[in-house]
């Protein structure tokens, strides 16, 4: 029997297969350092499992309403909308099982088959394979290198707007770059949207992991909060990824359609975690600050390792927990072509892993350079320093 023609369209997270890599050679006996995954390996604040085991207790086990229970859809309305200087009431708001969901549902709420999206590349790998897999257009977009940094590629997104460009997914604390949007790269973004007529998907997954700064949010320039959706996300800030608890955040029309897309597919997100945060979400921040500091320590060290590296230099992004290293220097020193290859030496030789830019999307025509993505969110510092000190030796040589 045959599968669905349409699955040829049907993307991944390819980053799972280094994964599975890297969990194979751990299970040969070897300390892998795992800078793959986004994963993080500091524990729930503990308020937030306190809270869980309440509402379990207490009985919240059963089905709750497809769009959220109301008291967690006012206080995430609340809170998104405070912190990008707008208003948003209960309405506008979808809880979702994690911040993924919000992707494919924003996708099926805006997009005709056939339709043209933008999307960034590198970037998170579900945007493409929802927009394809959904009958869509994925034109990809890229990021400019500039001083061991990145920077948004307005001209290229303006040059590939057509009369069928349908939405524009953002991801401003960009997965894998690290980049962030000045205040005019936004708004010539929102000019575009505005005269183009364009739904936004602004995925603001790491939004609150700043290291420093005041945030900025499309959502705030005039005429944007009517056409753009928010994907909210429990998982970094709390340190929550598995726990799954997001939302869409938008306008209200089409709120209620992704709110009728839950009841097709979940149901409901898990009752007992809604109930948990509920309070969470505007009380101590004690838990979340503490998460960013051990990120910035992390962060410096894993900047300052891959800096002494010869062949290397990074500026430290001032958002998410990945970076970006350009390594074409060092595929030249190792006669190497391809940079997964790279990968694959370096598990092997150092123990450690990470990712690649062909994790991120489809590579674009005409890319010169290669690039790897470490995350240092699910490895302690000490083995941060370790492990890239292994690189280094294995890189210069
Ligand atoms: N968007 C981006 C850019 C991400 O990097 C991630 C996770 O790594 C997500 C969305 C989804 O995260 P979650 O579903 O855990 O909220």
């Amino acid at each position: 029997m045959r599968l669905a023609r349409q699955l040829e369209k049907l993307g991944t997270e390819t980053a799972f297969a280094v994964s599975g890599a890297a969990a194979a050679w751990a299970a040969k006996g070897h300390k892998v350092y795992p800078f793959h995954l986004g994963d993080i390996n500091i524990p729930t604040p503990a308020n937030i499992v306190e809270a869980a085991y309440k509402a379990i207790r207490d009985g919240y086990t059963g089905y709750c309403p497809a769009a959220g229970i109301p008291e967690l859809r006012a206080v995430i309305a609340d809170d998104v909308g405070r912190k990008r200087g707008v208003t948003y009431s209960a309405e506008n708001v979808s809880v979702q099982p994690g911040g993924k969901p919000v992707i494919g549902k924003f996708i099926a709420a805006v997009m005709d088959p056939g339709d043209e999206v933008l999307y960034p590349n590198p970037g998170y790998p579900i945007y493409e394979s929802q927009i394809e897999y959904q009958g869509g257009v994925a034109v990809p977009y890229g990021y400019v290198e500039k001083d061991g940094g990145f920077e948004l590629d307005i001209d290229a997104i303006r040059r590939s707007i057509t009369p069928r460009t349908k939405a524009l997914i953002y991801n401003n604390y960009q997965n894998p770059t690290g980049a962030q949007s000045t205040r005019q790269e936004m708004e010539e973004l929102a000019e575009l949207a505005l005269k183009h007529d364009l739904w936004v998907l602004s995925d603001d997954a790491y939004y609150e992991m700043r290291y420093s700064g005041e945030p900025l949010s499309i959502v705030n320039l005039p005429g944007m909060q009517e056409r753009t959706v928010i994907l909210y996300t429990c998982s970094k800030r709390f340190a929550m990824t598995g726990w799954r608890l997001g939302a869409a955040i938008g306008p209200k029309e089409v709120i209620d359609v992704i709110n009728k897309l839950n009841t097709n597919a979940e149901s409901c997100t898990t009752h007992f975690i809604q109930r948990a945060m509920v309070e969470a979400i505007p009380g101590d921040t004690s838990g979340p600050d503490q998460i960013l500091q051990i990120l910035r320590e992390r962060r410096d060290a894993a900047v300052a390792g891959l800096n002494a590296i010869d062949g290397i230099s990074i500026q430290a992004p001032e958002s998410t927990f990945y970076l970006f290293p350009n390594v074409t220097k060092i595929l030249e020193r190792k006669g190497m072509s391809d940079v997964n290859q790279l990968m694959d030496e370096a598990l092997v030789r150092t123990n450690v892993s990470f990712c690649t830019r062909k994790h991120f999307g489809r590579p674009l025509p005409g890319e010169k350079h290669a690039y790897i993505r470490l995350a240092y969110s699910g490895i302690d510092v000490d083995d941060i320093r370790e492990g890239l000190q292994r690189l280094k030796e294995y890189f210069e040589s």
